[in-house]
């Protein structure tokens, strides 16, 4: 299973197809992405290979973006079809997740939040921690970084996960407990990645993400890093990748 994303310039959509496919050795049996295109959040996702997200893409996307976020998934919960695949939209439709990990309190979770009236497409585990984050940005009235450092506070579980907001259109977030996740930095555009190799061609620079870590990419500043406990920033350290 593995996560790529892209926020810059480029045309997002071939780093994070291409970056899938470095990742295929890890293991999945679904593949998705989620593509701004400056005005609407595509989403295009499928059971199968990666080859058969790039045909299904050929046929749904037909505009480009520099804002993209692309998963191999490996069911846990929810058996893999196309409605289990990620991405996973919110309830609003607004905010999308892509997740490898397992969050084991769900159960409890979905519980409550179908009791504050929220539905789910899905059986995944995913489609609850992404409304968990809706309804905690909409009832503390924050914004998506601190929202999901709520959300992941009352999470028991294992994750990597990229978080993207298309009312924020310049802002990935991203945390990770158990699973890597790594953050290539490169001159106003930054990669993420379940490791480097989806993004060793564009740049050396490489910040992992260590357990308990969340960090908020934004364009056009330094990436942020704070421990998703206690809020306190890190300072991030980057490494130069060797070939
Ligand atoms: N638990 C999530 C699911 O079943 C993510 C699985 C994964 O790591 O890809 O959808």
């Amino acid at each position: 299973c593995g996560i790529v994303g892209y926020i810059g310039k480029r045309d997002a959509y071939p780093i994070v197809i291409q970056g899938l496919k470095r990742l295929e050795y890890r293991g999945y049996d679904s593949a998705g992405i989620a593509l701004y295109d400056g005005a609407n959040l595509k989403v295009c996702k499928t059971a199968g290979k990666v080859s058969d997200l790039e045909k299904q893409v050929a046929e749904e996307i037909t505009t480009n973006g520099s804002i993209a976020i692309g998963h191999t998934r490996w069911a846990t919960h929810g058996e893999p079809n196309q409605v289990n695949a990620h991405p996973h939209y919110s309830n609003s439709g607004d905010l999308v997740i892509i997740h490898n990990g397992i969050i084991e309190n769900y159960d409890a979770l979905k519980k409550e939040l179908t009791a504050r009236g929220y539905t789910f497409k899905s059986d995944t585990d995913t489609e609850v921690l992404i409304n968990l984050i809706e309804d905690v940005k909409i009832k503390e009235n924050v914004k998506l970084g601190k929202a999901v450092q709520i959300a992941l506070n009352q999470v028991i579980g294992a994750y990597a996960i990229a978080v993207f907001d298309k009312n924020k259109p310049d802002e990935i977030v991203i945390a990770r407990l158990g699973s890597p996740l790594a953050v290539g930095i490169g001159e106003d555009e930054f990669f993420i990645a379940s490791d480097a190799s989806p993004f060793i061609e564009y740049t050396k620079n490489a910040v992992y993400l260590e357990d308990e870590e969340m960090a908020i990419i934004r364009l056009g500043k330094a990436i942020k890093v704070r421990k998703i406990k206690d809020d306190s920033l890190v300072v991030p350290y980057v490494q130069e990748l060797q070939l």
